[in-house]
């Protein structure tokens, strides 16, 4: 398969498509670009049709806010006031706009803290997939109304790679106002080049977005943070396009060979996500697995509370722990769906005795299979 831009998003299973302000927004009317919207709509109905997940990240609540209320001023606390108003005109366009393909839009507004803390990003995680599992679109925005500077992401093209990190996407498409990365700023350098690949970022390719792309695209985020949000996709096995919206349908001209800059990305998202919990954390806690289990996990099957003879340490909900045999030899590593207080209630037990014991319904598991890297033997 060529990589290139097209057959990036026509391979893609998983897809986030973040969708700046100035693509939605009218800039005179201060409503939302229906037109754009409509034809949007058709593209992701169009993905969805193809067996495709598809998960929006739209900005737009402040500027629709200010639109509606024209008086506010600039202070943080009028900033969060038209993000208060601005977000639901910005979900009833999107419900408007998703309904005549029978799809319904779920909003889902998320502050830095619910990416970047373990505890709150499994509940995040487990929210979306519940979404995606039944067809809804999440429509995915900063909860610009709650978040202030030290608790913000800041540009929703980092909001977007994250959401794309949350939901193991395998693709991230960057719409807004410019079609690419290019070697020097194409509005005043007539040799600068449209680079359509990109499979490293590399120190050279990431000081293009601090220099002569700086000020490209206007709206909170320039080059530098898509490159930036781009990084942190690839960390995640995740590729990113960097394309225009500002052309009715972007996702089919894509496919049609539209220009894009294409970052690719190494590994799969779960091969990357499996990289994440071998390498990076330091376990919290040790659980004991009796031989039915260890079987178990080699078989591929998640850990089951039943399976755990004893466990040790103050582990958190989303910690990583450490897996044994009875005999003291390493098993593997994965992530508590439970915290230890927890995990020693219902250890020994069989999963439908855990609502009765817990007083709430959890996860079934102790470890879920795609939250654990087991040793080789
Ligand atoms: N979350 C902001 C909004 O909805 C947009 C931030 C951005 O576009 O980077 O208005």
């Amino acid at each position: 398969m060529t990589l290139d831009a097209a057959s990036a998003l026509d391979g893609a299973r998983r897809i986030v498509v973040k969708i700046g302000s100035s693509l939605l927004i009218d800039a005179e009317t201060r409503r939302p670009t229906r037109d754009w919207l409509t034809a949007m709509a058709a593209d992701l109905a169009a993905l969805r049709a193809r067996g495709r997940e598809v998960i929006v990240v739209s900005s737009g609540s402040i500027a629709l806010g200010r639109g509606r209320l024209p008086d506010l001023g600039a202070r943080l606390e009028d900033k969060q006031a038209a993000a208060s108003v601005g977000q639901s005109l910005l979900m009833a366009a999107w419900s408007a706009a998703l309904e005549p393909h029978g799809l319904v839009a779920g909003q889902v507004l998320l502050t830095r803290d619910d990416t970047e803390r373990r505890r709150r990003w499994l509940n995040a995680r487990a929210t979306v997939q519940a979404l995606l599992a039944h067809g809804v679109v999440p429509i995915v925005n900063e909860n610009d109304t709650v978040a202030t500077e030290e608790i913000r992401y800041g540009d929703n093209d980092r909001l977007a790679a994250r959401a794309a990190q949350l939901a193991r996407a395998d693709l991230l498409v960057l719409l807004s106002d410019v079609d690419g990365l290019y070697t020097a700023d194409p509005r005043r350098d007539a040799n600068a080049a449209h680079l359509p690949l990109i499979e490293s970022l590399s120190p050279d390719i990431l000081a293009m977005g601090g220099g002569a792309n700086a000020d490209a695209g206007v709206g909170t985020g320039g080059m530098a943070t898509k490159l930036a949000a781009a990084q942190i996709a690839r960390s995640a096995g995740c590729a990113t396009l960097i394309a225009s919206g500002q052309t009715l349908s972007p996702l089919s001209a894509i496919r049609d060979g539209a220009r894009a800059t294409l970052i690719a990305a190494p590994d799969g998202p779960m091969a990357a996500y499996k990289q994440w919990i071998a390498g990076s954390l330091s376990p919290a806690g040790t659980l004991t697995l009796d031989p039915g289990a260890v079987a178990a996990l080699r078989a591929g099957k998640s850990l089951l509370p039943a399976g755990v003879a004893a466990l040790s340490g103050a582990f958190e909900k989303g910690d990583c722990v450490r897996l044994i045999d009875a005999e003291g030899r390493a098993v593997g590593v994965g992530l508590a769906a439970y915290a230890a207080d927890e995990a020693a209630r219902i250890r020994g037990r069989r999963s439908d005795e855990i609502e009765a014991v817990l007083g709430y319904r959890g996860a079934s598991v102790l470890i879920h299979r795609d939250d654990m890297v087991l040793d080789d033997r």
